[in-house]
Formats: C-alpha cells, sequence, structure tokens
C-alpha cells in the first residue's frame, strides 16, 4: 500500500503519428498504461482502450498513434517523452510492398516474400521485424518468423535459431508471439566464432525445414516469411548474412541504418533481391553488455518458470503463463551426453582426407561430472550419436541444478516430468543459476 502513495498519474496527448517512448530502469516497478482516447499501438500490436497494461524493470517501449490518442501512464517517475519523429511511415510502407507481394503468391498460388531484416547491434531490427508480423497477422496472414540471432533467443533459448508461425499478434505485456511447435536448433553457445560451420549447417537446415514445411500450408507459404538477425555484420558476421540470405532465398533485404552495409549488399546479392535502406527510430535503446546478459537469464528463466503473467515487456518473452518445471536425479550411467565439435585442429594433422572443418560438426561424447553444472543440455530428437544429430531440431532444454560425485547423478531441471528413456543430451555453453 506504501508503494501506492509514491505512484503519481501522467497523462500524455499524442498527435497523429507521434510515439511516447518510455522506459523502466530502477528494479521492481510497475508502469501501469492505458488508452483513454483514440487508438495507440505498441510495435504494430493494438491496444485496447480502456483495458490496463503493466510493464516491470528493463521495458522499453513506444506507444504509437497513427490517428493521435491520450494515453496515462500509472507509476513511479521514469524515463518518459513525447516525439514526432519516427521512421513509421517508412515501416508502413515497406509492410504495403510485402502485401502487394503476399496478394501476387496468393494469386499466382506461390510463395509470397522472404524478408531479411539485418543491421548492426540496437538499430530495432528485432522491432522492426515485430511490427512487420504484426501487421501481417493484422491483415489475416500466417507468416512465419525466424529468429537466427543466438544471441537473444527470442524464440526458445539463447544459443538457439528457430521458426515459428505467427497466428496472433505479439503479446503486448511480454512482448513475444505465442507458439504451439516451435522448430529449433540448437547451437549450444551465444558466440557465433565459436563455431562458424556449424553455424551455416544449421541455418541450411533451418531454412530447408521452414520451406518443407510451407509446401503443406498455403496460407504460410502466401504469407512469407520475416528473417530476423543478429548484429554481427562485419567480416565473418557478414559471410554468415549472406549464407543465410542464400539458404532461406530472401527477395528483399531490409537494412536498418548502414549504408555501408546496405551497399556491400547491393554489391554481392543477387540482382532479383530488393535492397531497402530503412533508418532507425531515434528512440532505439542501446543495450549494455550487462543488460543483455540479464535478458538472456531472463529468457532461460521464463523458458522454465513461464513469465508468470507479469509483465516482461523488454524481453522478447514468448511464454505468458506459470510454469511448473520438474526437478529429479538421474544416474550418470543412464545418460548420453554429447558435445558437438572437437578441439580444433590444423589441417595438417587430421586424418587422410578430413579438413578441420569436419572437426567442427563432430560429436564427442562428455564424461559426466562437476563440468556440467549449471549448464542447459539440449534434448535432441536424434536417439543415437549414429543419427544425423546436427541435422536434428531439438524437443527442448534441461538444466543441470546439481551434480553428486558421489552417487554419480544430476539432478535436472525440466519441464517435462522425465527425459525420454533413450534420450541423447548436447551440452551447451550456456549456463543457469536457478535461484528460484
Ligand atoms: P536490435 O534487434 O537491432 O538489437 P531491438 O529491436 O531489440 O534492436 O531494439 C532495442 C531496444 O530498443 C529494445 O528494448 C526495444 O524495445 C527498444 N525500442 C525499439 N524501438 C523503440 C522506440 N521507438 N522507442 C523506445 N524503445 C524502442
Amino acid at each position: 500500500m506504501g508503494e501506492e502513495k509514491e505512484s503519481e498519474i501522467q497523462e500524455f496527448k499524442l498527435e497523429k503519428d507521434s510515439e511516447l517512448r518510455f522506459e523502466i530502469e530502477n528494479n521492481n516497478e510497475t508502469v501501469v498504461l492505458e488508452v483513454k482516447a483514440g487508438m495507440a499501438e505498441i510495435f504494430g500490436t493494438e491496444l485496447v482502450k480502456g483495458k490496463p497494461y503493466s510493464f516491470t524493470t528493463g521495458a522499453k517501449v513506444a506507444v504509437f498513434t497513427y490517428h493521435g490518442c491520450t494515453i496515462e501512464l500509472k507509476g513511479r517517475k521514469n524515463i518518459s517523452y513525447i516525439s514526432k519523429e519516427t521512421p513509421m511511415m517508412s515501416y508502413l510502407n515497406c509492410h504495403a510492398c510485402l502485401e502487394k507481394l503476399r496478394q501476387k503468391a496468393e494469386q499466382e498460388g506461390g510463395r509470397g516474400p522472404v524478408t531479411m531484416i539485418v543491421g548492426p547491434a540496437d538499430v530495432g531490427k528485432s522491432t522492426v521485424s515485430r511490427i512487420l508480423l504484426n501487421y501481417a497477422v493484422r491483415m489475416r496472414r500466417r507468416p512465419v518468423y525466424v529468429d537466427l540471432d543466438i544471441g537473444q533467443g527470442a524464440i526458445s533459448v539463447p544459443g538457439t535459431m528457430g521458426a515459428i508461425l505467427v497466428e496472433r499478434p505479439a503479446s503486448i505485456e511480454e512482448g513475444g508471439f505465442s507458439q504451439q511447435a516451435p522448430l529449433v536448433f540448437n547451437f549450444g553457445s551465444v558466440k557465433y566464432q565459436s563455431n562458424l560451420t556449424l553455424c551455416n549447417i544449421i541455418t541450411s537446415r533451418l531454412a530447408e525445414v521452414v520451406q518443407e514445411r510451407l509446401q503443406s500450408n498455403k496460407k504460410a507459404n502466401a504469407s512469407g516469411i520475416i528473417v530476423n538477425t543478429a548484429g554481427w555484420i562485419k567480416g565473418d558476421g557478414y559471410k554468415l548474412l549472406t549464407h543465410a540470405a542464400q539458404a532461406f532465398e530472401v527477395d528483399v533485404v531490409l537494412v536498418l541504418d548502414q549504408e555501408r552495409l546496405y551497399n556491400e549488399l547491393v554489391r554481392d546479392m543477387p540482382n532479383f533481391v530488393r535492397i531497402v535502406l530503412l533508418p532507425k527510430s531515434g528512440g532505439v535503446v542501446e543495450r549494455s553488455v550487462s543488460y543483455r546478459q540479464e535478458m538472456r537469464d531472463k529468457r532461460v528463466r521464463e523458458y522454465f518458470y513461464g513469465s508468470g503473467g507479469g509483465a516482461a515487456a523488454a524481453a522478447q518473452g514468448v511464454r505468458g503463463a506459470s510454469l511448473h518445471p520438474h526437478s529429479f536425479d538421474v544416474k550418470w550411467s543412464d545418460l548420453k551426453i554429447y558435445k558437438i565439435g572437437a578441439p580444433a585442429l590444423p589441417d595438417s594433422c587430421m586424418p587422410l582426407g578430413m579438413k578441420a572443418e569436419d572437426n567442427m560438426t563432430k560429436l564427442v561424447a562428455v564424461q559426466p561430472g562437476l563440468n556440467l553444472l549449471h549448464h542447459l543440455l539440449a534434448v535432441s530428437f536424434a536417439s543415437s550419436a549414429e543419427e544425423d544429430v546436427i541435422n536434428s531440431n531439438v524437443a527442448g532444454f534441461v538444466c543441470v541444478t546439481a551434480v553428486d560425485t558421489d552417487r554419480q547423478t544430476l539432478t535436472i531441471l525440466s519441464p517435462q516430468p522425465r527425459p525420454l528413456p533413450d534420450t541423447l543430451l548436447i551440452m551447451c555453453d550456456i549456463q543457469f543459476m536457478d535461484n528460484h
């Protein structure tokens, strides 16, 4: 109740084509937003007039209006201001162009536009993806969202690439799209540099499976794909981007805020690919290394525990409800744990006919022990090491929360009651401290 007293109410009147931006920086604070009059949206999702929306620590939000509106913010004073300079008209134009391509695809029974969004870190790539997907579903389209940014892991946990069919606008408070059957491939690290070979293989495989699935879904096929990428755009990072563009057979590349990257792509992409340079929003907030780490932790926590119905606006949280994970002990001897990639050797040390690259995709058995503590393990759909494990998508993740070297057991945190009896587990570099 004491907190109630300290909260204050602010009212903002927005003219058409302007946005109210606010951030919540302090810990354990909540701001409640309500549209009092007019119409407004957050990153492409419409707000319901008179409905309170809660945002908590870490939220970085823009409430945009095409026609003008009145908004109320309730909570402690945080950073908040109105801006009339937004690139929303450019984004809306992009959407209109994509929509034309979708209509054409629909008429011809073909594939809708595959759009890749690229640019350096913190230019609003994820936000533009979200806006374009939201506008598409609001037009009754069913686009596929592909996220190649392993640093954030918007579709599963950090260290993964994935795809989902978008059927509803993103949640206002959690920020993410709800999902029934995400297609997830495990990379196992948040650093692309740790295994470029694996990264390219997974990207190609993801593209292949997405295309396969689209073949059996006419509506989604005509709606096309939005591919979000990571902010690593130089050197090898650029090569990963062009590989992804090829793998997904992109039709349109939207380049946010970087003329240099735009020109490189114009030079290197085939002529039929449309490359469009778009401005970034002045509202996009730069994120520090520690903020990113916090957001990663939050993603993993939400993977196991859900976002508890609370607000997690900034994170691309995709699970709204509270989840109740299971915890149980497993004997070391009952587990088959592997790592992908043996330590790098020069080509001259490799057996005849093998390249150092082959080593990067090798499955190496991991002896259970303290080395596994706090690590995430991917639960593979492959059941034996003889199968094509790196080309298999994953069922989900578990976390090793304790290791007992005397009893030779691991304590496992898992969304499922028990892992499948014959499961192959892949050790990830990602660690998570379960202090629930
Ligand atoms: P990128 O994907 O390029 O790294 P994001 O789309 O994740 O960038 O944006 C970075 C942060 O800026 C996010 O927390 C997002 O919510 C915030 N943001 C984006 N656009 C705006 C805006 N117009 N006003 C306020 N915050 C914004």
